[in-house]
């Protein structure tokens, strides 16, 4: 592709993406398509010969887009509502542009060194010490796999060698997120080996059961080895009492690793300091840029107090991989080799945006969530299903699962917003999640009242 030509078709893609922000909220959320009808709209084979620019983003702007689900749109209230900002879409850009592998300190010394100056810029603004070695993966259940896996290698070196010895139990509340047993599936712990610790009527992990299934175990002979404590659970964003399961970790010697993949950046604002309170005395922990903190997907950013076991666990250099440098070579401490240049869309939004500012938007949406509840309440035949912590509602009309479910797809049906659900405590109810940072107040009494004239019709 010539200069001239990049030049002519990247402008022509800055217009389409500064329209299509601009414009985002007049598109139906979730696409009027079937399953394999984008597909059936596409050639079945690759082109022998090139194509010109033009046809291809003709077929992005005809075929493409109309399957999207609009992840940015300011009515995405489904799972966790993120946010492409403007900052962070330009450094992405850029890092396609650089188009570096970050895997040794060489092969892009400014690529390992931004990632270790914004980590560790994060990692002040939620109030983690400074002894926390960090380092960004693509998404936080890979992060949560090398925490076990550094969990795994601080209690049984030789499983490195010769796999993990069996016994080896880790302890996970009955909230936390999948991630955590696909990460034990892995490692070879062994669905078995992993506890669901129940919960309280606030969906936090209760301690006593824990301490109790640790007890059980180690009077089986089994080796207690991990527990993950979960800021900000994904159904209802419940938030464990990190301190005493941080005791309890200390006193049968187990790794702490704390999953904050929604909640840490709440630890931003002053007034949700407490989010992270104990993790100060964590091993590990992992929070995610591309949720609440307006970075686009992907970038998760994992850090711990043991590097130098989370380099044991994986570090393998080959000779071809060996260096003379005196510096932090990314791929020992992980499974990946190469990596993206994921910091630099990270450190365009923290310098854009500035501490105050994110911090008001995270409080906005959380106040956002605490009027919405309200408002469901007041209304009377609603409920709310889970303390609103932060910026999630769980709720659902009183009344049978079917008329909730027909809630839901309505609202999903109708292009309006799109909400998912959970089940909490045998019982289906509808789940509002705000975290897109072009979502206003009116964007979300439009959710409300079409709630309203549903229930109205009834
Ligand atoms: C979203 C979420 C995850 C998974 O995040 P990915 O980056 O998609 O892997 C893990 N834990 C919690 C608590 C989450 O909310």
């Amino acid at each position: 592709m010539s200069p001239e030509e990049f030049r002519r078709a990247g402008h022509e893609v800055v217009d389409w993406i500064a329209d299509y922000l601009a414009g985002v909220g007049e598109y139906p959320v979730l696409p009027r398509v079937q399953p394999g009808e984008i597909a059936s709209r596409l050639p079945a084979h690759a082109p022998e010969c090139g194509e010109p620019m033009e046809r291809i983003l003709d077929d992005f702007r005809q075929i493409v887009v109309p399957g999207m689900t609009h992840w940015n749109h300011p009515r995405f209230f489904a799972y966790f509502g993120i946010t492409g900002s403007g900052p962070g879409i330009l450094g992405e850009m850029l890092s396609a542009a650089l188009n570096v592998n970050g895997m040794l300190w060489r092969t892009s010394p400014s690529a390992t060194e931004l990632e270790q100056v914004a980590l560790g810029w994060l990692r002040e603004w939620i109030g983690l010490p400074a002894d926390f070695f960090g380092i960004i993966y693509d998404t936080a259940s890979v992060s949560t796999l090398h925490a076990i896996a550094a969990a795994r290698e601080r209690a049984d070196p030789s499983a490195r060698r010769k796999g993990a010895t069996p016994g080896l139990t880790l302890y996970t509340s009955e909230q936390s997120h999948s991630s955590v047993e696909k990460g034990a599936i892995a490692l070879g712990i062994g669905q078995d080996y992993v506890r669901h610790v129940p919960v309280n009527e606030r969906f936090e992990m209760r301690v006593d059961a824990l301490q109790e299934l640790v007890e059980a175990d180690v009077a089986a002979g089994r080796k207690p080895f991990c527990v993950v404590a979960t800021a900000g659970t994904t159904s209802t964003t419940s938030v464990d009492p990190i301190p005493e399961i941080a005791d309890i970790a200390e006193k049968y010697g187990m790794w702490l690793h704390v999953d904050a993949a929604y909640g840490g950046p709440a630890a931003i604002a002053p007034e949700f300091r407490d989010t992270l309170r104990g993790a100060e005395r964590a091993d590990s922990l992992v929070t995610n840029p591309h949720k609440w903190m307006l970075t686009p997907v992907d970038v998760s950013a994992f850090y711990t107090r043991h590097p130098q076991i989370l380099r044991r666990a994986f570090s393998l250099v080959a000779e071809y991989l060996e260096t003379p440098d005196q510096a932090v070579n990314l791929m020992d401490y992980g499974v990946q080799l190469g990596r993206r240049f994921r910091a630099l869309k990270l450190w365009f939004v923290m310098r854009y945006f500035g501490r105050e500012r994110i911090a008001a938007i995270i409080r906005e949406h959380c106040e956002f969530a605490r009027r919405l509840a309200a408002s469901l309440e007041q209304d009377g035949r609603f409920e709310i299903c889970a303390p609103v912590r932060f910026s999630v509602v769980c709720f659902r009309l009183k009344g049978s699962e079917e008329r909730n479910r027909a809630l839901l797809d309505a609202i999903n049906a109708s292009g309006l917003a799109f909400l998912s659900h959970t089940v909490l405590n045998g019982v289906y109810v509808l789940r509002m999640a705000i975290g897109n940072a072009r979502t206003t107040w009116q964007d979300i009494e439009k959710v409300r009242d079409f709630i309203f004239a549903w229930a109205d019709a009834q």
